[in-house]
């Protein structure tokens, strides 16, 4: 099968960063001020106008949230972890997600896996943004395969296998660009997030999809004695 690759590349400026942050945070400010305006003047759909206000507070957080991770530039906690118990903690966490959107996680681990150097709480970050996209990614539902095997003396390489929708080309490029989304809910964000955790940790991430077919990402971590 005809397969696309990106590598990582350099995250864009920082002005472009902050101009996309401005744009994204004011919709949803205006949105509000503007339902605001509108309960002064005494209109009776309060109840629904409420609902919108909070859903677009929320979108306002999740955006923050995920900002938050780039404003640190390095690892803050550095340990070492055995990434089966981190994926273990992860899939638990995500499997009430899995099962309502029928989807199954299978983890396959090789044995004798060196322990890495991490930032727990930012790895763990990464995990669930890849995850995640793969439940996103089968609406109809589907097995998500995660692999973890040694590449290397020195690194390991995790895949999280998922076959759903894939991704088409035009939009493969634009992928970890802040913002970039195709969903009514996404914040864009994720992919660029995970990849900057893996860069702090020395890691690469490269995906490889097909439209209606999947999409494989590959991450690879050094591993420590
Ligand atoms: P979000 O999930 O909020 O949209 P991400 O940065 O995580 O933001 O992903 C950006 C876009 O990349 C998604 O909207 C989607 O179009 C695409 N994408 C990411 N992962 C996958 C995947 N596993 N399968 C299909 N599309 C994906
Ligand atoms: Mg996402």
């Amino acid at each position: 099968a005809e397969q696309l690759l990106i590598n990582s590349e350099k995250l864009s400026v920082a002005g472009q960063l902050a101009a996309g942050i401005a744009h994204e945070i004011r919709n949803p400010i205006t949105a509000i001020k503007g339902f605001i305006q509108l309960m002064k003047s005494g209109v009776s759909e309060k109840k629904l106008y409420f609902e919108i206000m909070s859903s677009e507070i929320e979108r306002i957080e999740s955006i923050l949230s995920e900002l938050l991770v780039l404003a640190k530039p390095q690892m803050v906690h550095s340990d070492r972890k055995d990434i089966r118990n981190l994926l273990a903690q992860v899939t638990t966490l995500l499997e009430s997600q899995a099962i309502l959107n029928n989807v199954e996680i299978i983890t396959e681990c090789e044995p004798d896996l060196s322990p890495i150097l991490c930032d727990q709480n930012q790895l763990k970050q990464v995990c669930i943004n890849f995850i995640k996209n793969a439940i996103e990614a089968m609406p109809f539902g589907g097995i998500l395969n995660i692999q973890v095997k040694p590449m290397n003396e020195n690194r390991l390489l995790l895949r999280f296998i998922d076959h759903g929708c894939g991704i088409p080309e035009q939009i493969l490029a634009r992928l970890g660009h802040p913002f970039y989304t195709t969903k009514e809910k996404g914040t864009g964000l994720g992919f660029m997030v995970s990849k900057k955790i893996i860069e702090n940790h020395n890691g690469t991430v490269s995906v490889f999809s097909k439209e209606n077919e999947g999409t494989t990402i590959e991450v690879s971590l050094p591993t420590v004695r």
